[in-house]
């Protein structure tokens, strides 16, 4: 990666980070719970493939695509779902994986769905927390605080950029 950049969580702190999640979340399941991690395209799919192998739990995987429309001033914003997953989550605990939370609208609309279709339980865990959502639900599990600033990398793209970098780094 050229430019100005700045790493703010290498490869070896993302992985002990993910591991503490991962014990985070089996406090909280057992085998019984029969957990769906539904992760977020694009922005979760690193965070999950990591988290999903730290997971000492039986769990089935899916994914949902939503794009954000309406870049209105206020949290106004809602999302449109693009893909709403195969799996059906009525009945079943559902942990919604996201990359990073920012106003909160994605993860409160998608919680929002995921309840209506009948979930029994809903809960997400976010690599990365702005922490300037308001008024929303907090995810109960959080990877790290983010700095302010822009960020890219183990995931998280700039205009489909970086995506791969196995760090995260501010631009
Ligand atoms: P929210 O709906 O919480 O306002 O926005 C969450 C979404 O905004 C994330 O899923 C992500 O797509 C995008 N986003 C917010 N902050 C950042 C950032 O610092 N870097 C990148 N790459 N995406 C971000
Ligand atoms: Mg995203």
């Amino acid at each position: 990666m050229s430019g100005a950049h700045q790493v703010v969580f290498d490869e070896a702190t993302i992985r002990s980070r993910v591991s503490e999640l991962a014990r985070e979340i089996e406090a909280v399941y057992g085998d019984e719970h029969r957990l769906i991690l539904v992760g977020l395209l694009k922005g979760s799919f690193v965070f999950l493939a990591d988290l999903a192998r730290e997971i000492r739990l039986p769990l089935q995987v899916d994914f949902m695509s939503v794009s954000s429309y309406g870049h209105g001033t206020t949290s106004s914003g809602s999302v449109r779902f693009e893909y709403s997953g195969r799996i059906p989550v009525a009945g079943r605990h559902v942990l919604l994986v996201e990359d990073i939370v920012d106003s909160g609208t994605t993860v409160r609309e998608v919680v929002a769905r995921l309840r209506a279709q009948g979930a029994e339980s809903v809960e997400t865990c976010t690599l990365l927390h702005k922490r300037i959502a308001s008024g929303a639900p907090q995810p109960r599990f959080v990877g790290f605080d983010a700095p302010n600033g822009f960020l890219v990398g183990y995931g998280l793209d700039h205009a489909e950029d970086f995506r791969h970098l196995p760090y995260i780094a501010s631009l």
